[in-house]
């Protein structure tokens, strides 16, 4: 179906956040002339490229309520979309091998604890229960000395999530297109009027760019600039093996986090690459580091193959926290700056940018994340977004 010549909202990304935006605007707010537009297919971005960790276990007073009431919504998230999310609770340990690391994993369980978040701070011994695979001596040299137990920690199908949203935002009479990619952004008097897209131009008073790893080159289409740097971060998952861990373990002295999917895959991720790029390469550097230190915690993977590796980007902000809501051009939003993170964030993201641009009222727990924050200098440094810090 082609692109109609107008939407009230187009939106460019078909990703997560793009999608679950397009079916809260419908669904909350009876906005259903809107216009997906993907360059691609949808969920071929970081949704259908990340390791699928959802958690509430953050750090600062801003994003711990953020990414709880999230979680929450994941939780009910498969029955309000009539579709079978794969969602599995887990349980994230989180561990130190060093004093400043047992510092910060006794402090992210302070604060969990005070903003309502199942964190609890564990010694080795019960780590050694909840996760008997676990070599607790980090193979001998690397032990792990306590750990951050996050209960709620799961992990959810996300190609899944992307088909469960997209389904439920065109049965609300969304359209989506796929391979027709915005090249250009129409802005007249300060005020957005349309796109420019390799099917044609397509007017809208209201913009949307959920883009994941390219937003800031679509922002500057329309000349809004973003903080944001784009870096590549790359996984692998393993050969099918029994099932044997039920757990999600995280090292921030590592670098490395690693789950056993359902199919019996052990999935390994890891921290970005340290060179900034939009490049999708794999490179067996990280292979190499993340699957050693992947076997000093789990010995048992040395004797896996490697299945499948690849790479996606990330949008990072100077502050680990994402840019959310309007812009100095008039009905044009951002929801980026998801780096690493943004996956678990989708539905909290999507009903709350569907609020904002229904109503023009920036709901509270989006209003620490506006793009302001870095000319009022107010930002919201949040290490605890990487999957390993
Ligand atoms: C290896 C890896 C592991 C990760 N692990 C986790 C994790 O465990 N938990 C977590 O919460 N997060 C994780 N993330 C981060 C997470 O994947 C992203 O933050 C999230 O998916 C971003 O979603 P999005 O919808 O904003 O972007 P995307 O899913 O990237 O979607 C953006 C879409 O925009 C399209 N697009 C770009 N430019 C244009 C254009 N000009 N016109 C039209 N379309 C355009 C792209 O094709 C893309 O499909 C991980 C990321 C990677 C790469």
């Amino acid at each position: 179906m082609p692109p109609e010549r107008s939407y009230d909202v187009v939106i460019i990304g078909g990703g997560g956040h793009g999608l679950a935006l397009a079916y809260y605007l419908a669904k909350h707010h009876g906005i259903s002339d809107v216009g997906v537009f993907e360059r691609s297919y949808i969920g071929s971005g970081g949704t259908g490229r990340n390791t699928t960790v959802l958690r509430a276990n953050y750090k600062a007073p801003e994003t711990v309520p953020f990414f709880k009431a999230s979680l929450e919504l994941y939780n009910r998230l498969g029955a309000e979309l009539d579709f079978n999310l794969l969602l599995s609770p887990r349980g994230l340990l989180w561990l130190a091998h060093s004093e400043p690391s047992l510092r910060h994993q006794r402090e992210r369980a302070f604060v969990n604890q005070a903003m309502g978040v199942d964190t609890v701070f564990i010694t080795p011994d019960e780590i050694a229960r909840l996760c008997p695979v676990l070599d607790i001596t980090g193979g001998g040299k690397y032990p792990v000395l306590g750990a951050a137990y996050h209960a709620p920690g799961a992990v959810i199908r996300h190609d899944a999530v992307v088909w469960g949203y997209a389904s439920a935002a065109q049965r609300q009479g969304v359209h989506i297109h796929q391979g027709v990619g915005v090249t250009g952004i129409e802005v007249t008097h300060g005020r957005c009027t349309g796109v420019h897209t390799s099917a044609g131009f397509v007017s809208a008073g209201t913009v949307v760019t959920a883009a994941g790893g390219y937003v800031s080159l679509v922002a500057r289409m329309a000349g809004v600039r973003l903080p944001i740097t784009t870096y590549p971060l790359q996984a692998f998952v393993t050969e099918a093996y029994k099932p044997v861990l039920d757990r999600i373990v995280a090292s921030a002295d590592l670098l490395v986090y690693i789950s056993q999917s359902a199919r019996g895959e052990l999935l390994v991720g890891a921290e970005i690459e340290e060179y900034a790029a939009y490049s999708t390469r794999s490179t067996f550097d990280f292979l190499a580091r993340a699957s050693a230190h992947a076997i000093d915690l789990l010995p048992f993977m040395a004797k896996l193959r490697i299945l499948r590796q690849w790479t996606g980007v990330c949008d990072m902000t100077p502050d680990y926290s994402p840019i959310l809501g309007t812009t100095e051009v008039g009905g044009f939003y951002v929801d980026g700056g998801w780096g690493t993170w943004g996956f678990k964030a989708i539905p909290i993201a999507g009903t709350s940018m569907a609020d904002l641009v229904a109503t023009g009222r920036t709901p509270p727990l989006i209003a620490p994340f506006g793009l302001e924050r870095f000319y009022e200098d107010r930002t919201v440094p949040e290490r605890a977004s990487a999957g390993t810090h």
